[in-house]
């Protein structure tokens, strides 16, 4: 695949549901089975940031995701999905961080730019409010301005880096 842009969503969904008397944590494996359910072959995102901000792998980043068909995004763009709803709710600060680290993990392995980076509902022809209303597109992207100038700087900058592992 040749990744060309990174393409942030949510999964508008509990970030636990209620099944058979247990709270289960709503994560990858779950989201891929609600998509298994759909017909799909497997999960639709390539990546799932849970609540506590660490990352679970979904649909391996050598096969096209199923998470945006606008713009031919499937094919071009690594889906990332934050589980919450952030039409409801704010993300959670760890959570965006945790968003970051493995966004800006994927710019340098894929040598892609901050602008690169959309949310689901910016992607040319995408009808959508995804990823909510109240996901924090500025600080994500000023973030990762800060991030990517960081690392693209070549300066060793500890003060700057530590500055920036602080905010997030
Ligand atoms: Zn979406």
């Amino acid at each position: 695949m040749d990744w060309q842009k990174i393409v942030i969503h949510h999964s508008a969904s509990p970030v636990a549901v209620r099944r058979g008397g247990q709270v289960v944590p709503v994560n990858a494996a779950m989201i891929r089975e609600w998509h298994l359910t759909k017909g799909w072959s497997d999960i639709g995102y390539h990546f799932v940031i849970l609540p506590d901000g660490s990352c679970e792998s979904g649909r391996p980043l050598y096969r096209p995701g199923a998470h945006c068909i606008a713009s031919n995004r499937n094919f071009c763009g690594i889906g990332i999905c934050l589980v919450g709803n952030f039409s409801e709710t704010e993300v959670p600060d760890v959570q965006l961080r945790g968003l970051g680290a493995k966004v800006q993990a994927l710019l340098a392995a894929y040598h892609l730019q901050v602008q690169d980076v959309e949310l689901h509902r910016e992607v040319p022809g995408a009808a959508t409010e995804c990823p909510g209303r109240y996901f924090p597109a500025d600080l994500l992207e000023k973030e990762l301005q800060e991030m990517f100038c960081v690392a693209g700087s070549g300066k060793s900058g500890g003060s700057q880096a530590a500055r920036v592992s602080d905010i997030w």
